[in-house]
Order: structure tokens, then C-alpha cells, then sequence
């Protein structure tokens, strides 16, 4: 904060808010000075703030977290300006902060951060995250073992999620981290296709990717098995995706440039003739959210830093036919990179 000039800040974007000092509620707004810090949040939550808050002091207020953290900072002595998160403020909120401040505050006192303050914090994990993370990629690769014992051929795609999901929470996970995919057959050729009726065929690819939520942190792991015997085209097209891959996994090391990981991928596709069927970038990070940088993409210039935690997903899809997808989270280390989902991913005919 002092280095970008920022006396005070305020913090309503909830993973950044549970970064900083531990609250987990759905509703608060941290204000930050040089000095001391303080947790806004409302009455549903003074027993579960008072428990889970650390390194700030706890406010209840009735309502509106983030207007009462707003006028705090604009009451500290010291603080002339305070920073607000532009990617995580609507026009409406900023308006309603602005309104609630004295007038002679109101046009410059809240000032939108040019470089975000938390988000290259969250990126690089502490030994204690990178734990919860492993435990969390661990608890996804069982799940993939699981499934693979029940999947055959007439099933619904939703009763492949159901299992899966229902597993997860057996196995204790406190959620999904997104919306489970399963697709299969010709679906498997649409990147985002969410479970639905569609039945399992007796030949073709399914994609399933997934992943759980552990202590707040995400998994995510996508595998492309195939039901009954491939065609020697599935199967150079799976072999393209895999080496696509490995290549990709292989060029993360501290240092490395997001680019050049993704360019890794990208060029064995691109050597395969499928450049134009991988349609989206390789990678993105993960830990408190299932997005969250750095994203791993053509042209990216951010640099890879130990602690760093990021997915490696090379996919192909040819519509009206099949589509793949490999994805393993990384662990950047600082003389590469420790795949944190060690599920087979030789291709696995069912
Ligand atoms: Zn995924
Ligand atoms: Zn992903």
C-alpha cells in the first residue's frame, strides 16, 4: 500500500477478504490503513467472525459491510485516499460508497487501484495453502478412480455427475469448485458441456472434468477416456493431446514466461494439424478460486514464480465429432513443476 501511494484500502472482494484475515462469511468488507485493519460484517456472523478473524478487529454493523468500511477509512486520521478493487466493483456499488461519504470526500477519497494489491499476493501460495491444495487435487484423483468403475455404456451423463458428486462429498470435500462436466460422444466436442440426458455411447470419448472444494481451496483435473475400441484417428488425436500436454507440464519452471508454457502446448498441436480445433488458452491458476491468475495464454508475459499453482489443459475439439481434453494442476517449483494430479493419462478404453 505505501508503495502504490494508498494510505487506506478497501477490500470487498470475499476470496481476497478470507485471504487476508480468515473470514468466510458471504457478506464483508475489510478496511485496511498502514496500521490496523477492520472486519465490517452483519449479525448472522459475530460467533463465526469472532472464531475465524485474525490480524483485524471485528465490526457488526445492520447492514451494507462495505459502506460502513468505506466511511471508517474516510474517518482515520492519516488516510487521505483509499483504494478500491476496479474488477470487483460495480458502477452501482462505487456510486452508493460515494454517496455515503462526507461531501467534501466524495468525488476523490475512493480511487480505483491501477495495479490490483492482493491478487499477486494470492498468487504465489504459502506452504500452508499449497497443503490444502495438494489434499484437494489428491481428494479429485480419487474421485477419478472411482468413476472409472462405474461408467458404462446407456448411463446419463447427469447420473456420471450425480456419482461423482456424491462421492466427493463422501469422501468430505465441502463442494464442487464448478459446475461438473460430462460430455460424451459427439458432445465431448464442446469444451464447457455440462452433464446432461445424453446417454453414455458404447463408442466414443467422454470428457469429465471436475473438481471439489477442500478448506476453501479448488481442485481441477479433466481426463478423456474412451467407451469401446478408438478409431486409429482418436487415437493420433489423443496421442497429440497427451504429448501437447507433457510438452506444456514440462516447460513450467520459476521464470518461465505464461506464453511460453502455453506456446509449449500450442506448437505440438500445431505440428498435429489441430492448431485451429484448440480454441481456448492452456491454463489458468487456482487455490481459493477456480479462476484466478495468472492465465496461461498466448502472448501472456507474466513470469512464473515458486508457489504458484496453475492448470495445463491443452484441448482439441472437432465439432460434430469428438473432442479432448487433458488437464492437471502444476505446482510451480523452482526447478519446475510438480503435477499435483497424478491420475493415468495414457488413454483409457472402457
Ligand atoms: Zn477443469
Ligand atoms: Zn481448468
Amino acid at each position: 500500500m505505501t508503495r502504490a501511494g494508498f494510505p487506506g484500502l478497501l477490500v470487498t472482494h470475499l476470496p481476497d477478504v478470507r485471504y487476508l484475515c480468515g473470514f468466510t462469511g458471504s457478506s464483508a468488507a475489510l478496511a485496511i490503513t498502514r496500521r490496523v485493519a477492520r472486519l465490517f460484517t452483519d449479525g448472522r456472523y459475530t460467533a463465526q467472525a469472532a472464531e475465524e478473524v485474525s490480524a483485524a478487529r471485528v465490526e457488526i454493523v445492520s447492514s451494507a459491510p462495505a459502506v460502513h468500511a468505506a466511511q471508517w477509512l474516510a474517518a482515520q486520521s492519516g488516510v487521505s485516499l483509499a483504494g478500491f478493487d476496479p474488477a470487483h466493483t460495480t458502477v452501482a456499488e462505487l456510486s452508493r460508497l460515494r454517496a455515503a461519504l462526507p461531501a467534501s470526500l466524495r468525488r476523490a477519497f475512493l480511487q480505483a487501484l491501477p495495479v490490483p494489491l492482493v491478487e499477486p499476493l494470492r498468487m504465489v501460495k504459502d506452504e500452508d495453502e499449497l497443503t490444502l491444495i495438494v489434499e484437494a487435487a489428491l481428494l479429485g484423483c480419487r474421485l477419478f478412480d472411482h468413476i472409472l468403475s462405474f461408467l458404462r455404456p446407456g448411463l446419463a451423463e447427469f447420473e456420471v455427475a450425480a456419482e461423482l458428486e456424491h462421492q466427493a462429498r463422501l469422501l468430505g470435500a465441502e463442494g464442487m469448485s464448478f459446475e461438473t462436466i460430462v460430455a460424451s460422444g459427439r458432445r465431448s466436442a464442446l469444451p464447457h458441456g455440462r452433464a446432461t440426458a445424453a446417454r453414455l455411447p458404447r463408442n466414443g470419448f467422454l470428457t469429465l472434468d471436475f473438481g471439489i472444494i477442500h478448506k476453501g481451496y479448488c481442485s481441477d483435473m479433466t481426463r478423456t477416456v474412451h467407451l469401446g475400441k478408438p478409431s486409429a484417428r482418436e487415437r493420433s488425436a489423443y496421442q497429440a493431446v497427451l504429448d501437447a500436454q507433457l510438452d506444456a507440464v514440462a516447460a513450467v519452471s520459476a521464470g518461465a514466461s505464461c506464453g511460453q508454457v502455453d506456446e509449449a502446448a500450442r506448437s505440438v498441436l500445431r505440428h498435429a494439424g489441430l492448431a485451429d480445433a484448440f480454441t481456448h488458452s492452456t491454463g489458468h491458476g487456482v487455490g481459493l478460486e477456480i479462476h484466478e491468475p495468472p492465465r496461461i495464454g498466448a502472448g501472456q508475459t507474466t513470469r512464473l514464480l515458486p508457489g504458484m499453482v496453475v492448470t495445463i489443459e491443452p484441448g482439441i475439439y472437432l465439432p460434430d465429432e469428438f473432442g479432448i481434453r487433458i488437464e492437471d494442476m502444476v505446482a510451480v517449483t523452482r526447478n519446475g513443476g510438480q503435477v499435483l494430479t497424478p491420475a493415468p493419462k495414457a488413454l483409457i478404453e472402457l
